[in-house]
């Protein structure tokens, strides 16, 4: 499983990340990308299909503001850079 969550100080809300994984992303009033199943905090494992649909949006991103981590990131986008 993967764990995973925005990095909104550099998301340019290009929307690419909600259409490689709509089951995970989704985007706020200002079309900034969100995680929806964890209040993106990166706290829930995302594992299966969905689990590959987060590793393509986190290789599509243009701004590298979708992480994703084998351990949950605690409301941290930067806790393992
Ligand atoms: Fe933001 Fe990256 Fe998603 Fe584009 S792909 S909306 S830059 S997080």
């Amino acid at each position: 499983p993967k764990y995973t969550i925005v990095d909104k100080d550099t998301c340019i809300a290009c929307g690419a990340c909600g259409a490689a994984a709509p089951d995970v992303y989704d985007y706020d009033d200002e079309g900034l990308a969100e995680v929806v199943i964890d209040d993106n905090t990166g706290t829930a494992a995302v594992d299966g299909v969905l689990e590959d649909d987060v590793i393509d949006a986190h290789l599509g991103c243009p701004t590298d503001s979708i992480k994703i981590s084998d351990k949950p990131f605690d409301g941290e986008p930067l806790k393992y850079e």
